[in-house]
């Protein structure tokens, strides 16, 4: 649940970095930009596992550590990563209007968003 907030967390700092409302997300720039917030977060997850690790090893208090919180961390990180990268593809993969390039559903003959001819 913790998790899932910062992922929201990271979702509204990119929207509020393009000037925008976090439900206005969805396109392919803003995605890439959550990736690599996203990205980050794992590199900084990392940095700190691995300082537990070499702060416990070094005190020889290593036995019995537990690093399960941060493994299921990174886990859900990792997670989040592939959905994102996921919903990148899609969206590219997305036929799209040839005048306003909006992604368009279905088969439609025309445009939902600026009403060309598709
Ligand atoms: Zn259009």
């Amino acid at each position: 649940m913790g998790m899932f907030n910062d992922f929201l967390e990271n979702v509204k700092a990119v929207a509020i970095e393009f000037g925008e409302k976090a439900n206005d997300i969805y396109d392919v720039t803003k995605l890439k930009a959550v990736k690599t917030r996203i990205s980050n977060d794992i590199n900084k997850n990392y940095k700190s596992l691995g300082n537990k690790y070499y702060i416990l090893n070094k005190g020889g208090k290593l036995d019995g550590a537990d690093f399960s919180k941060e493994i299921a961390t990174l886990d859900e990180l990792h997670d989040q990563y592939d959905t994102i990268v996921k919903q990148i593809n899609e969206l590219k993969n997305l036929k799209r209007c040839p005048v306003c390039s909006k992604p368009q559903n279905g088969d439609k003959p025309f445009c939902a968003d600026c009403g060309a001819k598709l």
